[in-house]
């Protein structure tokens, strides 16, 4: 059997070079890590999880017009993307102070915001993610001044699409992150949803306890993480019974 092209290996996932050209196959890994990979762990189930939940999210997104990456999953840990050049940024989308913001100025985690707020990280590990502004992101060339406009655009569309398909489970939409790619058609360029959107890249606390069902409860030691997303993949009917503890399949590098 021919062995196919690794393209990338991150944190939480690996990318193969896909069948078709302009297609790539995302495996999920069972990968958990924090505070830029500084705490790590194996959380068994953890990647048939984001793989069903983020097939879930693409999918409804597509539906809805939002353009997205997504094409199938292939597995319970694979899927189907289009292959796309990732604008170097993290899109951050904010409900509800929590994290990063509320350190840097002081508003209590849960606090409600005005309105969503949407913040630029630039990608760099080695620099931990750090806060830009749009100012940044024109002078370095990171994005266009029209990019930006359709970034945010989508970024709020996705988030009126997840804060209403949260609620209507009893879960509270904190805050988001998601990344943006670039795909050509033709003289044209599109910008999409890439990467994944799952509880490893979103906070997500139950109506009415508060409970935490998403990374934070890896991050801060508040218990199973795979039981906080099973229960998130079930209330949302994504998952079927006991499908974490399918055996994993057999790699090949
Ligand atoms: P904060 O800036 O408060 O740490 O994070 C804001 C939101 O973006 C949270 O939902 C967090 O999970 C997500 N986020 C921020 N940076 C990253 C990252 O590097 N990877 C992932 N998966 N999510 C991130």
């Amino acid at each position: 059997m021919a062995r196919r092209k690794k393209i990338y290996e991150g944190k939480a996932k690996i990318l193969y070079e896909g069948p078709e050209p302009g297609t790539i196959v995302q495996y999920f890994k069972d990968d958990a890590t924090a505070f830029n990979a500084q705490k790590k762990d194996v959380i068994e189930g953890k990647g048939v999880l984001n793989n069903r939940l983020s097939e879930f999210f693409m999918t409804g997104l597509n539906n809805i017009g939002v353009p997205t990456h997504f094409i199938k999953r292939l597995n319970m840990r694979e899927q189907l993307v289009r292959a796309v050049e990732i604008v170097p940024l993290e899109i951050i989308v904010r409900n509800f102070a929590a994290g990063s913001m509320s350190k840097r100025l002081g508003i209590e985690e849960g606090t409600p915001l005005p309105r969503p707020i949407v913040e630029y990280c630039y990608k760099d590990d080695k620099l931990g993610d750090p806060l830009v502004t749009e100012e940044h992101i024109a002078a370095f060339g990171w994005a266009s001044q029209q990019d930006m406009d359709d970034i945010v655009a989508l970024a709020l569309r996705v988030n009126d699409y997840l804060a209403g398909l949260m609620y209507g489970v009893g879960i509270k939409l904190i805050d988001f992150k998601i990344e943006i790619g670039r795909v050509y058609e033709g003289d044209y360029q599109r910008l999409i949803v890439a990467d994944e959107i799952s509880p490893d890249s979103c906070r997500l606390w139950d109506i009415e306890t508060g409970q935490k069902l998403d990374k934070d409860v890896f991050r801060q030691d508040l218990g199973n993480l795979a039981d906080a997303y099973t229960e998130v993949a079930r209330r949302l009917g994504v998952m079927p019974k006991n499908a974490t503890h399918a055996p994993k399949p057999k790699l090949i590098n």
